[in-house]
């Protein structure tokens, strides 16, 4: 595994203590429980900023490597500039254009993502891209052992987010094994005040207009800036969701309304 070069020099949000007063005298009745102020990270909002914004671009980063980085390397200038890396300007040390933190010693099995949630856990890249899950997934794995692989920490994400679909429940009354894919349909159709009566079969659909719908739907959430990953990242405080995780930090203006963008939350769709 790839040692940290630098630590991370993220600064949590720190609260000045204030300072004692003089002693008030003790209060007769108790007072009102004093309640806990959620932070932004407790409501999943974003709002750190970039520690290098200039290289928030993946082209930037991909081209910083180039000439520079090992060719025989398995970690890529596609791969490390995915997992916010750029080149640091020495030796094989890459650094996070988010969090500052640096990187060097790569051995072969080291996956860049699994190293930056390891080492940089409080990273917002990282958080944002990856999830609070993959973060804790790799820092309870690290406290096990040394190697990680993408592969193992996908495979517990999937099972922990995969479970409540296999385990939800089937209509009441109804024994599993009776309920054929189209007695859920017809079911789901009036529940939703449908009429089902006409679906099966009488029309065949324009399937050239059904696939021109799915691909503008497809384009509608479409990242607006690299058209290449899904809308994930919800701007704050205009609400538009427009930019994929990974280039959401590239941006310091929202594209669709240019309202300055002072925080952000990473949105699921279904
Ligand atoms: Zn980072
Ligand atoms: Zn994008
Ligand atoms: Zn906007």
């Amino acid at each position: 595994m790839p040692t940290a070069s630098v630590p991370a020099s993220v600064s949590p949000n720190r609260t000045s203590s204030s300072a004692a007063g003089p002693m008030k005298p003790k209060a007769k009745t108790e007072a009102p429980k004093e309640k806990k102020k959620l932070t932004y990270s407790d409501l999943g909002i974003f709002a750190e900023k970039p520690k290098r914004p200039e290289m928030a671009v993946v082209q930037k980063r991909m081209a910083s490597f180039q000439g520079k980085w090992k060719q025989d390397y398995t970690q890529t200038p596609k791969m490390l500039a995915d997992a916010g890396m750029y080149y640091a300007g020495y030796g094989d040390c890459a650094r996070c254009f988010f969090c500052g933190g640096g990187l060097k010693n790569w051995e072969p099995p080291d996956s860049p993502w699994i190293e930056h949630a390891r080492w940089f856990p409080k990273c917002g890249y990282v958080r944002m891209c990856k999830g609070q899950m993959f973060v804790d997934i790799v820092q309870r794995k690290n406290r096990e052992k040394q190697e990680i692989t993408l592969k193992e920490v996908e495979d517990e994400i999937n099972e922990k987010t995969g479970e409540p679909r296999d385990t939800e429940p089937t209509a009441p009354g109804v024994p599993a094994s009776d309920v054929s894919p189209s007695k859920i349909t017809e079911r789901d159709l009036r529940e939703r005040g449908e009429d089902a009566s006409h679906i099966p079969g009488q029309q065949v659909p324009d399937l050239e207009v059904l696939e021109n719908e799915n691909e503008e739907l497809k384009a509608e959430i479409m990242c607006k800036i690299c058209m290449d990953r899904e809308s994930a990242v919800v701007f704050l405080p205009c609400g538009h969701l427009v930019s994929c995780t990974h280039c959401a930090h590239a941006l310091q203006q929202c594209p669709l309304c240019r309202a300055e963008i002072k925080g952000s939350v990473r949105a699921h769709m279904g």
